[in-house]
């Protein structure tokens, strides 16, 4: 730890972004109980008339009913902790055990790319940062790869109605590198969280126009029901 960090964190303890106790970024307590709340069974659900193009999105937990993981996502990306992108990775990789999604396979996550100027704005791409840390957590098995763009520059999908997403994501994303390295992979589409489904969606169609075979969601949380 650097003397600027330990300083910092002398005089600005880290506080958990669940549960606001003092001591660490996200407290043992409410780890553990991201643990004991993660989606266990149909945790990879079907295409559903949401999904167009998907074959199934895997997701860690439920959004609605985690206040605290909720919590934890938004400091995540509005506040810009990246501290909390391990524990994120943490219950991605459970999960993709307990489905044996990945067993002599192997697998490429692609993170949901942010227009450049979100980009430039935040700093820095929350998928991707998930994308790598569960990769991390994997030998060779899972590559992390950037193969799409994300060219229109869409509004906020928060403030539109379901069918206004899909319009609004409609010719969004586009292919700007090697899809080679794609294929006889299982590519997963990485987001934070789901929210219809319609941005995980947009990419997949993209990368089924171009050949890619079977596609699926990776998202941490899932908001809708
Ligand atoms: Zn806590």
């Amino acid at each position: 730890m650097g003397i600027f960090s330990f300083l910092l964190n002398l005089f600005f303890p880290p506080r958990c972004a669940a549960c606001k106790q003092e001591g660490d970024f996200l407290c043992k307590n409410c780890v553990q109980d991201f643990r004991i709340k993660r989606i266990r069974a149909r945790s990879l659900c079907p295409s559903s008339e949401d999904f167009e193009h998907l074959d199934g999105v895997i997701y860690g937990a439920d959004y609605a009913q985690n206040p605290g993981l909720q919590a934890a996502i938004s400091q995540f990306k509005y506040k810009f902790n990246k501290e909390l992108t391990y524990h994120f990775a943490e219950l991605l990789s459970q999960k993709l055990k307990e489905l044996s999604m990945l067993r002599n396979k192997q697998a490429c996550l692609i993170p949901v790319p942010l227009h450049k100027k979100r980009l430039n704005y935040r700093g820095f791409n929350q998928a991707e940062l998930i994308a790598y840390a569960v990769a991390a957590k994997y030998g060779n098995e899972i590559d992390v790869l950037k193969p799409l763009a994300r060219v229109k520059n869409t509004a906020q999908q928060a403030k539109l109605n379901k069918k206004e997403r899909h319009q609004n994501l409609d010719e969004a994303f586009e292919v700007t590198g090697d899809l080679n390295k794609l294929s006889d992979k299982v590519c997963f589409v990485v987001d934070d969280v789901c929210t219809t489904g319609a941005t995980l969606d947009s990419c997949a169609k993209t990368l089924k126009e171009n050949g890619i075979e079977k596609v699926y969601g990776l998202v941490v949380a899932r908001a809708f029901k």
